[in-house]
């Protein structure tokens, strides 16, 4: 069995403000650990279930040299292989050739949730946002779609309360999820210890891949079409020579179109 697991790092037991993810601030060191911690439960869970391939996809930019490189290399399991330091969704080698599930770690929810801590879609200052077809979707949803391109489903999810319940609401409620923290405000939650968190992970996580069929892949209706709605004016106007996307500029929305979402995804990604 070979298991994927993309990990995010606002979504991380102890982890509620930006300090914490930003490369570079003084919370980072923290945040490291807590993610690495955090991600290490699910690398446990996936082996004790019988995962012969664990590769870890580090999908948290935090910034500068930071960028999908927050992991802690030398606190990681060694059950597992990782990538750090690609652009987030371009690594899909483990996909096209086959990947038994993805368990997706230390998410949050999508930009506006009133209960998602950190919530944002992909970058606060750009986008507001972001559709598949008709579902508004965040993060979640522009990984699970990525999974679900290559007939790969998203069996496990762990995050905040918001995050868990945006996943369910899209994935269905086959997905086995971790609350880890329930948000009070977009900077501040309830949490439990890290140290109970990473247990309640590591055994769900045995626990989802128990059954690979429990959830079937993420797969937006075709044609699809994906719309960005920006958040300044500005960062609209970057997309003004791109070819293959239609600009709604009053709006400030783009619009793409594909056969597949990846088709699709890969006009709009990355901006
Ligand atoms: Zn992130």
């Amino acid at each position: 069995m070979r298991v994927l697991i993309m990990c995010d790092m606002e979504g991380v037991s102890g982890i509620v403000t930006w300090d914490q993810v930003g490369g570079g601030k003084a919370g980072y060191p923290e945040g490291r650990q807590l993610y690495t911690a955090e991600v290490n439960a699910a690398v446990r869970g996936a082996a004790k279930a019988g995962a012969t391939q664990i590769i870890v996809i580090d999908g948290h930019n935090a910034g500068g040299d930071w960028r999908y490189n927050s992991l802690l290399k030398d606190m990681l399991d060694p059950a597992c292989e990782y990538v750090a330091h690609h652009t987030w969704t371009d690594y899909r080698l483990p996909l096209e050739q086959g990947v038994d599930a993805c368990l997706m770690v230390g998410y949050h929810a999508r930009n506006n949730t009133p209960d998602g801590v950190l919530s944002h879609t992909i970058s606060s200052a750009q986008c507001r946002n972001l559709w598949f077809n008709d579902e508004l979707v965040g993060e979640i949803g522009v990984n699970a779609a990525l999974c679900g391109h290559y007939g790969c489903p998203v069996l496990l999810m762990t995050g905040d309360v918001a995050a868990c319940r945006e996943a369910t609401e899209l994935l269905g409620d086959g997905l086995t999820t971790v609350a880890v923290k329930r948000g009070l405000s977009k900077y501040s939650a309830h949490q439990i210890a890290p140290q109970r968190a990473r247990q309640m992970i590591e055994e769900a996580a045995n626990q989802a891949l128990q059954n690979l069929n429990a959830v079937p892949p993420y797969v937006p209706a075709s044609p699809v079409t994906i719309t960005v709605e920006f958040g300044h004016y500005d960062t609209m106007m970057n997309y003004v020579p791109r070819e293959d996307v239609e600009l709604d500029q009053p709006a400030q929305k783009m619009v793409s179109r594909g056969d597949t979402w990846l088709e699709a995804w890969d006009k709009v990604w990355p901006w």
